[in-house]
């Protein structure tokens, strides 16, 4: 017993081992990206340089047409899926292959940046020997291109010959087309199809990645009162809507303000005797009077949840708040789906062991799962209940959607071979 015992922890600490060190073919994987790594740079900077604002739909083209190449020789079958014109949408573009070996893994990235072609241009520019600025290059045309690279690497050592691989680039992440059933649509169904999905969105350092995103959704509150003369407010009267929806948010702050990783922010407070709301536009308009009390106030808000239940049980205790009106008054609130999160689990948090020994086999130290407070919702997020996921995998730096946005250039090759082997000890 104590020797099958012993022989049980040596295999163990074997397993570790070798887990923790590069093999010969990863050492060459490693080698093939630095003597590829200006090209991936050149292809970075041409990316870059094409403005593909999420409305300037044909720049997101152009950057689809760019990778598009770059995918095809490397094998794999390249297709572009058209939205509707209605969605007013550039498309997506995916590229494919298949066999039998590994893990099935969809990689996402996204060909659209915040940047529109009215917005100050940005050119690819080194700042420091650290540092380059130029739109999307850290959000995330930075990560499109750590795919594009780590996959050429594998390539030309045939190491991509029997697995199967997605690499799905969106074309409207930073502001998705409506309905997103259409808009997201392919990109869910195709996802259906892998074991593992890996997101290239911006990492948060070396050494920290995205096991869990929350979702965000909306809600529209309205109160209607009795209107009549301010003296007889507290009284007769009644509270009026602007006192009765004043309640309403301080209640939501007071009672479910302190959850974890529960947020809801009032993002628009209108009340008075006259009241204009335009819901697409999130705008409005009030008149009043200091003597009238008011009979309708409009607010609006987001909502953050890590997990469905999360959601369902904030907006059942929001319900509740909203029922116990003040005399006079009555509220009503109506909660919209946004983008789904995604929640942390077993299966998500077993790839930070894979990237983990990797990291430590590379020699960049230990790799865990950031707060999923700190990020917002991300493509990933719509096919997280199908498969495995794991989202920060992309290229470091800092400001994404502000002008002048960094990337880190010192820890951009490293991210850039983590992610190659990531790849391919997925895949065997
Ligand atoms: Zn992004």
């Amino acid at each position: 017993m104590k020797k099958c015992l012993l022989v049980f922890f040596l295999l163990a600490a074997t397993v570790i081992t070798t887990a923790q060190k590069l093999s010969k073919t990863e050492q060459k994987i490693v080698n093939n990206i630095d003597a590829d790594f200006t090209a991936a740079m050149e292809l970075l900077k041409s990316s870059v340089n094409i403005n593909s604002g999420t409305f300037n739909t044909e720049g997101v083209k152009k950057v689809g047409e760019l990778y598009s190449k770059e995918l095809k020789a490397l094998g794999f079958t390249v297709e572009r899926i058209s939205l509707p014109d209605s969605l007013k949408r550039a498309g997506h573009l995916v590229a494919y292959r298949k066999g039998k070996k590994g893990k099935k893994l969809f990689l996402i990235g996204h060909l659209d940046t915040v940047f529109e072609p009215s917005m100050p241009s940005n050119p690819y520019t080194v700042l420091t020997d650290s540092t380059a600025t130029g739109q999307g290059v850290n959000d995330m045309k930075g990560g499109d291109v750590m795919i594009i690279a780590a996959l050429k690497a594998l390539h030309q050592l045939k190491l991509l010959d029997d697995a199967s691989i997605t690499v799905y680039f969106t074309g409207d992440e930073e502001n998705a087309g409506e309905p997103k059933s259409i808009s997201r649509g392919d990109f869910i169904e195709r996802a259906k199809q892998h074991d593992i999905a890996l997101g290239f969105e911006g990492a948060m350092g070396l050494n920290i990645v995205a096991t869990a995103r929350r979702g965000a959704s909306s809600w529209k509150l309205e109160v209607e009162a009795q209107q009549g003369h301010s003296s007889g407010v507290f009284a007769t009267g009644g509270y009026g809507a602007i006192y009765e929806a004043s309640r309403i948010i301080n209640e939501f702050r007071e009672k479910l303000g302190k959850e974890e990783y529960l947020t809801f922010n009032p993002g628009l407070f209108i009340g008075g005797s006259n009241v204009t709301y335009n819901e697409a536009a999130q705008k409005g308009e009030a008149s009043g009077k200091t003597n009238i009390i008011s009979p309708k106030t409009v607010v609006i808000g987001d909502l953050r949840f890590l997990s469905e239940q999360q959601k369902e049980k904030a907006r059942e205790n929001m319900r509740q708040i909203v029922a116990n009106s003040l005399p006079n008054a009555k509220a009503t609130i109506r909660f919209e789906d946004g983008i789904p999160s995604m929640p942390p689990t077993p299966g998500n948090d077993s790839l930070v062991k894979v990237v983990n020994d990797i990291s430590i086999a590379l020699g960049y130290g230990e790799v865990t799962a950031g707060n999923p407070g700190s990020r917002g919702a991300g493509d990933i997020s719509y096919v997280a209940e199908y498969l495995n996921c794991l989202d920060g995998l992309g290229a470091s730096g800092k400001g994404a959607h502000a002008p002048g946005e960094i990337l880190n250039l010192t820890e951009y090759p490293r991210l850039l071979k983590r992610a190659a082997l990531m790849i391919y000890r997925l895949t065997r």
